[in-house]
């Protein structure tokens, strides 16, 4: 046979051909605001509703990281940096497998997002603000975790005693202390579907 034809199943398959098996287009939503913001919560019930439509997702968030494959990370600058770093990594694999990631971390320097959307690839990385004011993360404080920052219990938390510096051009922004969570989810989803959608 002749050397220079590859047979397809000599190699891996392409991400095109698992995009058009799963019928859709992958992407990777990357949720970026403070703790308490809301990211979560969106990416949570945007999950349910594009499921819902036919389209497979991965969620990603400190939950399902911090617990294994980064459960040697702290939150020091540095850390904060790795602990994106192999999230970004871990994305450009499932959207090589033509999943659609939603991923949500507080990330909060432009130095660190920009280091995930190099890895990740500007086509397919979309970055959402989820902007909440502090006050009112603090006063959500679902975690429990600004009323210990501010007793010093906790040390570098976003907001506090560590900066978050604001996308200077996100994709998306929502201003959740305008919105409910329901309008906050139909707001991505109907942002993203013309992105996702085969045509
Ligand atoms: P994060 O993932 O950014 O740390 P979470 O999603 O865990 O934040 O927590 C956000 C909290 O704020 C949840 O308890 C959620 O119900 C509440 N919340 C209130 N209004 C909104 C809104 N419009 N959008 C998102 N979350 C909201």
């Amino acid at each position: 046979m002749d050397n220079n034809i590859h047979p397809i199943f000599d190699r891996l398959l392409g991400r095109s051909e698992k995009e058009n098996y799963l019928n859709q287009k992958s992407k990777v939503l990357w949720f970026t605001g403070l703790s308490g913001s809301g990211k979560s919560t969106i990416a949570q019930g945007l999950e349910k509703l594009l499921f819902s439509e036919g389209y497979f997702i991965q969620v990603l968030d400190g939950d399902n990281t911090r617990t294994g494959l980064n459960n040697n990370i702290g939150f020091s600058l540095e850390d904060r940096q790795e602990n994106i770093r192999r999230i970004a990594e871990v994305s450009k694999l499932f959207a090589d497998s033509g999943i659609i990631c939603l991923n949500s971390f507080v990330s909060p320097t432009i130095a660190i997002r920009n280091m995930a959307r190099t890895i990740i690839g500007d086509d397919d990385f979309i970055e959402i603000y989820v902007n909440t004011p502090l006050h009112i993360c603090e006063q959500r404080d679902v975690k429990g975790l600004y009323a210990k920052a501010r007793a010093g219990e906790l040390k570098g938390f976003t907001g506090i005693d560590s900066p978050f510096e604001p996308p200077q051009q996100p994709d998306l922004e929502l201003l959740t202390e305008n919105l409910t969570v329901e309008e906050g989810v139909r707001k991505v989803f109907n942002f993203v579907l013309p992105k996702i959608t085969r045509t």
